[in-house]
């Protein structure tokens, strides 16, 4: 069952959440994404942190139920969602698990297997989403997607459609990336409907205390541990944090495993989700990013935590 959220001066949670929301408050540098009006329009300076355990619990800071864009964060789902639907080999032969050191939106392939590096850039995220309309089929896929992401989540999320227009008419780059996908055999086509499904995955609404529980939904071998439903595979969720931990924070997912060591996933409306295996999940958002397209306040508390409650994969304690 859930536990509400008030903040309970004893909790060591609560308390170190506070500790670390007034220590990264004050980090006010960083751009918001401005490749769509939408995106540049937020205001600038909101700021949450939510962290819900394995065991329903739910702790949060500051502006944990703003609603902001899902974006990028949109692809470790769609990839878990992929694995359960037609296992591991289908989707490794359209997209590979390599990090692959170059910009999240860069047209680049693996020159041996001539597929994307991997399922959290762009390429790898339109190749998942042109399996996942392969199989779900055009009319129903993003309903279903829209579902699965709400029943993580254990609420029910909806589509920014003034995002997802924008997206839409501007991602030319994304149309590209896509026709390139059909022409090395990674996509089926027609590529059109493959983008309107990518663009509306990336333009779900989603708040800090809603990545905070699918994040405990993820850690929790794929069970929400508010309703008790199995949302994800537990082969599935496996996959999908190992991904996560070496190609989740764009260009600094090999800083970022080395100094916080949690299996994450950033997008560029400002939300980081974080999964801590078998015991929490943590989701922060703050849209002002550094030139790695993290949120600045995100990553600093994310170090915090991490240090501050030993959740590095390889700590010792
Ligand atoms: N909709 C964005 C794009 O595909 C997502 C970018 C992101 O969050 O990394 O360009």
């Amino acid at each position: 069952t859930s536990v509400d959220a008030v903040p309970n001066p004893t909790s060591q949670v609560d308390q170190m959440l506070a500790y670390v929301y007034e220590q990264t408050r004050p980090i006010t540098h960083g751009v918001l994404a401005d490749y769509i009006p939408e995106l540049s329009k937020v205001p600038a300076d909101s700021f949450g942190i939510a962290v819900a355990t394995t065991k329903g619990k739910l702790h949060k800071v500051g502006d944990a139920d703003v609603e902001f864009t899902i974006q990028s964060t949109s692809k470790a789902l769609t990839y878990c969602m992929a694995l359960e639907l037609v296992g591991r080999k289908e989707v490794l032969s359209r997209a590979g698990v390599e990090p692959s050191g170059d910009p999240f939106n860069a047209i680049e392939f693996s020159p041996e297997t001539r597929r994307p590096f991997n399922p959290m850039v762009n390429a790898g995220a339109i190749a998942i989403s042109g399996l996942l309309r392969d199989i779900l089929g055009e009319q129903k896929a993003f309903d279903l997607v829209l579902d699965r992401f709400s029943r993580a989540a254990g609420r029910q999320l909806s589509l920014n459609e003034s995002v997802y227009r924008s997206e839409a008419a501007t991602g030319h780059r994304n149309r590209a990336i896509g026709h390139l996908l059909l022409s090395v055999g990674a996509m089926t086509e027609p590529v059109e409907p493959v983008l309107d499904l990518y663009f509306k995955q990336c333009s779900v609404m989603v708040t800090a205390t809603d990545l905070a529980r699918i994040g405990a939904t993820i850690a929790n071998l794929g069970v929400n541990p508010v309703t008790n439903e199995q949302v994800f595979d537990i082969d599935a969720v496996r996959d999908t944090q190992s991904v996560m931990f070496t190609c989740g924070m764009y260009d600094y997912s090999g800083g970022w495993a080395y100094e916080v060591g949690i299996p994450a996933k950033s997008g560029v409306g400002g939300g980081i989700l974080g999964v801590v295996n078998r015991q929490i999940g943590i989701g922060t958002y703050s849209p002002r990013l550094d030139s790695n397209g993290n949120s600045v306040r995100g990553v600093a508390s994310y170090r915090m935590m991490s240090d501050s409650l030993g959740l590095h994969s390889f700590d010792l304690t």
